[in-house]
């Protein structure tokens, strides 16, 4: 039911408010670990940390489960579509308000000895839950100021240095050497600039939507990706359903491959509609276009598209595969 529904705002809804609370449970005390010293940014060292972090897997499947894409799909581009932030930020958070707790004394008598026993160990320069706790808050450039961290303001920084992160690494990983991951994520960069939710989450049921992520974020079976899998040369990558000797990527299946001709003429005739302008647009500025689109009805022709053309190249496959 939950799965079905069109609207992922009422999706994180339900689960901000009833499945986040169970899985971060006293995560002030078992949520805070020791922070990996990358020599990077702060944001980078907290996912090194917590990357296996078992509240972080829980927190990626129930993005990947709305979105309908595979477990191995990008988690760069599952935070960018669903607009969603690590989970261990409700630990760091958890953690700086039981630490304002105890620095106020709202606690009893043997919590407040442990405390004192940490702040001896602390001063010590040796590992314990303050130090800890305290590393995280200097990553992220937090100081308590007389003791007492702002909570509302923590929570801001986190996001915000978040979205720093994301858009860092999204460039990182158009150029990366590691041949996993190289190219991956080359086109999704092309048009998607924030790590904000995606309108078409919230209008399209389940089957379209499942398509359109799965295009978006290149968890689909073009060549491009397939060939990446088996490390063919991305030259050599070709789109077996038309002779037009180009490599078979998300921008020649929408707005280039023959064989999707006629399927293509109703999506432009929809974009025709949303502007008067889009016939004069350049291949690659339709495709630009298409992908950022907000409108409601060029999002479900686009998504159609999607559906109808990925229906008809995998019947075109397997018939020429029996022949
Ligand atoms: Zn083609």
């Amino acid at each position: 039911m939950i799965q079905a529904t069109k609207s992922f705002t009422l999706y994180a809804h339900l689960y901000r408010s009833v499945v986040l609370p169970v899985i971060t449970y006293a995560s002030e005390i078992w949520g805070i670990k020791q922070p990996a010293k990358t020599g990077k940014s702060g944001v980078h060292s907290l996912q090194q940390t917590y990357k296996n972090c078992k509240t972080e897997v829980l927190n990626l499947l129930m993005c990947r489960y709305f979105l309908g894409t595979h477990n191995r799909s990008c988690t760069l581009a599952v935070y960018g579509e669903t607009g969603a932030l690590p989970v261990y930020f409700e630990h760091i958070i958890n953690g700086a308000r039981y630490l304002n707790r105890l620095n106020e004394g709202n606690c009893n008598a043997l919590l407040l000895e442990t405390f004192e026993c940490n702040k001896l160990l602390y001063d010590e320069g040796q590992n314990c839950w303050l130090s800890n706790i305290m590393q995280h808050l200097s990553l992220v450039n937090i100081l308590p100021n007389s003791g007492k961290v702002n909570i509302k303001f923590l929570r801001k920084k986190l996001q915000k240095d978040f979205a720093t992160y994301w858009k860092k690494e999204l460039n990182v990983s158009t150029q990366s050497e590691n041949p996993s991951l190289k190219g991956k994520l080359r086109t999704y960069a092309k048009f998607k600039e924030t790590n904000q939710v995606e309108p078409y989450l919230n209008c399209l049921q389940i089957s379209l939507r499942k398509d359109m992520a799965r295009f978006r974020i290149s968890a689909h079976n073009l060549s491009i990706e397939t060939g990446r899998h088996q490390n063919i040369p991305v030259k050599d990558r070709i789109c077996k359903l038309c002779d037009m000797n180009c490599v078979e990527d998300e921008m020649h299946f929408l707005v280039e491959c023959t064989c999707y001709s006629h399927e293509r003429q109703l999506l432009y005739d929809n974009a025709q509609v949303a502007s008067a302008n889009f016939s004069l647009l350049t291949e690659e500025n339709k495709f630009l276009w298409l992908m950022t689109n907000e409108n409601r009805d060029v999002i479900y022709a686009l998504a159609t598209y999607i559906n109808n053309c990925f229906t008809k190249r995998n019947f075109i496959l397997k018939t020429k595969c029996i022949m």
